[in-house]
């Protein structure tokens, strides 16, 4: 019988367990064995596996984070430490893995299949910077955290004429920074693909001010150039340029909790269930995603160690909608 791994890396993304759900119970359908490796790249190495199946993933659709764990493996880096992870999956009898993540697991994944083992790839990541996937696991949910909080803090900057900057996560991508910047209606947005200094932010919201609005928001991204911490210091020492009375609020790690909602438990369901497709159909080396709104595969080769470029009109956009 096939016996099938599946394991979550990086940072955890929600819609994580709908994914493992999905691989769990389309490989059983189709006559398969499932384990489940804990701890992503780390676990494998040090052989942590469960068995799963039908019943073990019941109740996990609606729960964000990973049951599975997950973890950044600094080992697995280097030639030694794969190695070690392929003796490791072999001796645990693998036939095949799904690795569910962002762009470094995905880098991972295919470092595994140039060493012959059989590997496909579910694209989830918060960050949505994953060529092979127009939108990734994850990112509809963090969003909607983000425009959450935007919302809420706009009803009490309202209220006291103030100005709130808010940072986002992303990493090195402006992504949900931008898109979250356009749906909650920001004033400015600072990305790391655009280099924005806290002068150039305070006269977007002097500007603001002047246009007679009664709040602003400011959305910064974790990866920009200067944190929303050191612009607020900036801003301190120029107050009076700006006009509002100003505030900085970290979404931090409260973006990627929570129950995933419709838009990710269904994406997670369908990558999850077309990996265990692909490798039933003898594919491999290929990462699952979406593109033009199907589900779609990419050779790892093509999607490891690259970055999905920013649709930089889209802050043209926000620029515009903020007037
Ligand atoms: P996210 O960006 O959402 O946090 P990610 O998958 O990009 O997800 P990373 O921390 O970049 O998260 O990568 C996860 C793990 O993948 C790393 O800890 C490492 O074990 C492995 N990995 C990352 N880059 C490489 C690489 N170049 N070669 C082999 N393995 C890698």
């Amino acid at each position: 019988m096939t016996r099938i791994g599946v394991l979550t890396s990086g940072g955890d993304a929600p819609g994580m367990n709908a994914a493992i759900r999905a691989v769990t119970r389309m490989a059983v359908d189709a006559g398969m064995d499932v384990v489940g490796v804990r701890r992503g790249f780390a676990g494998l190495m040090a052989g942590e596996t469960t068995p799963l199946n039908a019943r073990s993933v019941g109740g996990i659709i609606e729960r964000g984070g990973t049951i599975l764990g997950s973890a950044r493996c600094p080992e697995f880096l280097t030639e030694e430490g794969r190695r070690v992870a392929v003796d490791a999956a072999r001796a645990a009898g693998l036939d095949a893995l799904v690795i569910i993540g962002g762009n470094g697991s995905q880098t991972g994944a295919y470092a595994l299949s140039k060493m012959g083992v059989r590997v496909v790839g579910v694209a989830s990541t918060i960050d949505n910077d994953l060529p092979g996937s127009e939108i990734t696991i994850g990112v509809d949910t963090a969003l909607n955290i983000a425009l959450e909080a935007i919302d809420r803090l706009k009803t009490t900057a309202a209220s006291h004429r103030r100005a709130f900057l808010v940072e986002v996560m992303g990493r090195d991508c402006g992504y949900l920074a931008l898109m979250a910047g356009i749906a909650g209606g920001a004033e400015v947005v600072a990305i790391p693909e655009i280099p924005c200094d806290p002068e150039a932010i305070a006269k977007e919201l002097r500007a603001a001010y002047e246009r007679g609005k009664s709040h602003a928001i400011g959305v910064i991204a974790e990866g920009a150039k200067y944190p929303a911490a050191e612009i607020a210091a900036y801003f301190r020492e120029h107050h009076e340029r700006i006009g509002f009375d100003l505030r900085v609020t970290s979404l931090g790690h409260v973006q990627r909790g929570g129950a995933p909602g419709a838009f990710d438990r269904l994406l997670a369901t369908r990558l999850g269930a077309a990996a265990v497709e692909a490798l039933r159909n003898g594919r491999d080396g290929v990462l699952v995603g979406l593109l033009r709104g199907e589900i779609a595969t990419t050779p790892l080769a093509e999607v490891s160690g690259t970055c999905k470029p920013l649709d930089l009109r889209l802050l043209h956009l926000a620029r515009v909608m903020a007037s």
